[in-house]
């Protein structure tokens, strides 16, 4: 099995605030790991530093032997190992579909146009979107937008893909369209690493959870049918029982 991604040790403050003590993680490839836990625990934070959006106080992330470093010219081949999906879409809205797909693998990547289209083209027929190719960004419901967004991740070849409640802002007759999209992803062999709170969601998807509180993680299994049932942790097991 190959290790894709590692975390050693990882520490994140803001000031004094410790979000992240002390993190360790090894992700394999084709794993799915779903990160649960109450808001403000730190899951977001801990997608930042993955993908090296966020500086740290200690420790180290290697994604496919490649150190994240947000400082460093390795950000952009970073890039092409990590993608992540974000709660808001983040689309230009005044250019079309295709157009919002093509930019980074055209002009950071610097791929062929007429390949990138093709292969764009092919992505958005997965997620039923080929005829919205040519509307504006802006011109797309939420659901429809944030399957956008994940075909641009995906356009990037990444590795590992990063999603952090992409189905937050979105109205409960569109979260079903979105979370189907990540299912047939997960189906067909990517890495992600998927921060949710849709629980039923969470238990059809996951390899391996992570329970998060404070900062740290503080249950984690791959029996996740168990930890649904009831999980080892007092903290887990009151956190499991607000949704029900
Ligand atoms: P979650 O995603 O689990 O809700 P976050 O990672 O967003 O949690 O936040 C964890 C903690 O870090 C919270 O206490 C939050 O207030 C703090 N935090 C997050 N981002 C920042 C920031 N940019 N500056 C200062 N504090 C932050
Ligand atoms: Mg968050």
């Amino acid at each position: 099995m190959k290790e894709l991604l590692k975390v050693k040790h990882l520490h994140k403050k803001f000031g004094e605030n410790v979000v992240l003590n002390d993190i360790d993680l090894v992700v394999n490839k084709g794993e799915v790991v779903v990160v649960i836990g109450p808001s403000g625990c730190g899951k977001s934070t801990f997608l930042r530093c993955l993908n090296g959006l966020e500086k740290v106080q200690g420790g180290v992330v290697t994604v496919d032997g490649l150190p994240v470093e947000p400082d460093k010219k390795s950000i952009i081949k970073l890039r092409q190992k990590i993608g992540m999906v974000f709660q808001s879409y983040e689309l230009f809205p005044h250019l079309s579909v295709i157009d919002n797909l093509i930019l980074a693998p055209t002009k950071v990547q610097k791929r062929n146009k007429e390949e990138v289209i093709r292969e764009a083209i092919e992505l958005l027929e997965k997620v039923n979107l080929v005829e919205k190719k040519d509307f504006f960004a802006r011109q797309l419901s939420g659901g429809q937008k944030q399957r956008v967004a994940i075909v641009r991740a995906l356009l990037m070849h990444p590795d590992i893909l990063l999603f952090d409640e992409v189905t937050a802002a979105l109205d409960p007759e569109m979260v079903h369209e979105v979370l189907q999209t990540m299912l047939n992803l997960a189906k067909s062999g990517s890495t992600m690493i998927i921060v949710t709170h849709e629980m039923n969601f969470a238990r059809a998807i996951a390899d391996r959870i992570l329970f998060f509180d404070k900062g740290e993680i503080v249950e984690q299994t791959d029996d996740v049918k168990a930890f649904f049932e009831k999980p080892k942790t007092k903290r887990a097991q009151r956190f499991l029982s607000t949704f029900s």
